[in-house]
């Protein structure tokens, strides 16, 4: 059963970091709307005369993974377990924070002087949560792409016509795929039933859901549930494709952290205040 959309989000400008403007889809919310995501940010700067951008200076997360994916530009990372590095465009780094990592995100203009990209939150379940930190930095040329009739998926997880994609062994068992349609494409893709699908258009417009339901970049589609998704292009399209399963818990937000109880999250900022959120 091909997926109807149950509802088209329009990402709000929201100011996260230090003075970093983005189109936020979704953040964080006891509701758990999209349960296992939790956050949806979309980052694109390309105005020359706009000053730096100092970007997240250091901080903390616990009980999440986030996940950025680079489009332009680069993002220069470096964090409390000793990596450091550069994520660059078509690169993909998958992050378990677990019980706890300090981080620090900082994007640069590439060549043409913009920087633009995704920074996905997924949940972790209770059992998980307080598990090792742990980074998955995939590069740009190790992220396998699926060819079919004006369609190219860049898989980064999950599986498309026997590609599979190199970010394994997440609890959330997700499909994350970057789908580029030519004009008057058309594509199908398995979903499991029951997972949460989103998509998020980002550049032209498509036609989704058995109802072909025209939506134009910038928005995020939220599916019903189905065993398939369904879009067809007259001039094309490009949207990133995340599906989950949904872990079904209590979630407590707060900044940074997405915990069970608000007692954890006590413990988080406590063990911040006494010098102990980061364990040898
Ligand atoms: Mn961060």
């Amino acid at each position: 059963m091909s997926r109807s959309i149950v509802q088209i989000v329009e990402p709000q400008y929201v100011i996260e970091g230090a003075d970093v403007l983005l189109r936020r889809s979704f953040g964080p919310r006891r509701s758990n709307d999209y349960d296992p995501f939790l956050l949806f940010d979309h980052f694109a700067f390309n105005d020359p005369v706009e000053g730096p951008i100092q970007g997240f200076p250091m901080h903390p997360h616990r009980g999440i993974e986030t996940v950025t994916y680079i489009l332009d530009g680069s993002v220069h990372h470096r964090d409390s377990l000793g990596n450091a590095g550069l994520i660059g465009p078509g690169d993909v780094q998958w992050m378990t924070s677990g019980r706890g990592i300090m981080h620090e995100e900082l994007p640069r203009r590439g060549p043409t002087g913009s920087i633009a990209g995704f920074q996905l939150w997924v949940n972790l379940p209770a059992a998980l949560k307080m598990t090792t930190p742990r980074y998955q930095g995939i590069s740009a040329s190790t992220i396998p792409a699926a060819q079919r009739d004006g369609a190219t998926i860049r898989v980064v997880a999950g599986e498309v016509d026997g590609v599979h994609g190199p970010v394994t062994e997440i609890a959330a068992d997700p499909i994350y795929l970057d789908v580029s349609l030519k004009a008057g494409a058309a594509w199908a893709c398995p979903v499991p039933r029951a997972h949460t699908a989103l998509a998020y258009v980002f550049e032209g417009s498509g036609c989704f859901g058995p109802e072909e339901t025209p939506v134009e970049a910038v928005r995020m589609i939220v599916f019903d549930d189905g065993d398939q998704l369904e879009v067809r292009s007259d001039s094309g399209v490009r949207f990133m494709l995340m599906a989950g399963k949904p872990i079904r818990e209590p979630i407590a937000p707060y900044g940074p952290f997405v915990m069970n109880t608000n007692a954890e999250i006590q413990q988080a900022l406590q063990e911040l205040r006494n010098g102990t959120f980061i364990k040898a």
